[in-house]
């Protein structure tokens, strides 16, 4: 069985249609493949309805959240939730929020970016997007117009965190995130969470206290991804024992963004045993 559990359409910020996507995984050779979109839905019934027989697609997303870091600073934190009803009502609230931020934010940047590079036009970004709009969006487009050489160069130059054109979203605090995709019958994974090159790291210590949320563990943080491009090999062996001790899921995934990274599907993939886990534990919606 091969499972990749992390991909993104261009629902958010990949730029294959969902429709594309399953059929990339069907052709990979995967078994299972989640879309896990940021901050939305979008994309999984387009998904579901061009999935090829014999692949399963797993209804999934990846959740802007707010953590705690090692310095003890807030640090941003990418939640992947899986099989929630996307009916429930705060967490959909939530999801609409979280995508509202992240239209005013790079519509602001956009803004910010037109002052040094005219080719940029903040209304035509903001058309371009789709549903849950991002930097690879703004990077996209300052690769198009020639302004800079590569997705890469934008993050490295005008779009890295601090940079003058950068401006800062509100996340939903990694706690509430976990309680709320619980409650909507989801299970949790806390994404690439040694991910060194996006900058300062999530304190393991706050990974503890997500496990423990409700007594018994239902209600907690449900899993840890552990073989993700973005982890060295100690992050990993880190990561992977604690997963261990505190008895939860481990997963590996491609994090497949299309041509806006290179990263190929079912680079990493997770095992069936940890695949089966995480589907019975979800009541929210099956596979
Ligand atoms: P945002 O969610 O708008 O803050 O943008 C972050 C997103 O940009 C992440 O989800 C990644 O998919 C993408 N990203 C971050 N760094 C890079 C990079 N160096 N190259 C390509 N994509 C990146
Ligand atoms: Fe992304
Ligand atoms: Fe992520
Ligand atoms: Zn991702």
């Amino acid at each position: 069985m091969h499972i990749d559990l992390h991909t993104h359409s261009s629902a958010s910020d990949g730029t294959d249609t969902p429709a594309e996507l399953v059929r990339a995984a069907n052709a990979a050779g995967l078994d299972v493949v989640a879309l896990t979109d940021h901050d939305t839905t979008a994309g999984w019934d387009e998904a579901l309805k061009a999935a090829p027989a014999g692949l399963t697609v797993v209804r999934g997303m990846e959740m802007s959240c707010t953590g705690r870091g090692e310095d003890g600073n807030p640090v941003p934190v990418h939640l992947l939730a899986y099989l929630f009803d996307p009916e429930n009502e705060a967490f959909a609230l939530e999801r609409a929020r979280l995508r509202e931020e992240r239209s005013t934010r790079i519509g602001r940047m956009a803004e910010l970016l037109a002052v040094d590079y005219p080719s940029i036009d903040p209304e035509d970004i903001l058309a371009g997007t789709g549903p849950s709009a991002g930097r690879p969006h703004l990077a996209r487009a300052l690769v198009d117009a020639g302004a800079v050489p590569s997705v890469q160069a934008a993050f490295d130059g005008p779009l890295r965190t601090g940079s003058q054109y950068y401006v800062a979203k509100v996340d939903t605090p990694l706690d509430r995130a976990v309680e709320m995709i619980a409650a909507a019958g989801g299970v949790s994974v806390i994404a690439h969470a040694r991910a060194r090159t996006r900058g300062r790291l999530l304190d393991l210590a706050q990974i503890r206290e997500l496990v423990s949320l409700e007594p018994g563990g239902a209600g907690g943080l449900g899993g840890i991804e552990v073989d993700h491009a973005d982890h060295n090999a100690e992050d990993a062996r880190i990561l992977r024992e604690l997963a261990g001790e505190l008895d939860l899921i481990i997963t590996g995934s491609s994090d497949y963004h299309g041509r806006n990274k290179e990263l190929k599907l079912g680079q990493h993939t997770t095992h069936v045993d940890d695949y089966e886990r995480l589907v019975s534990q979800a009541s929210g919606l099956s596979v």
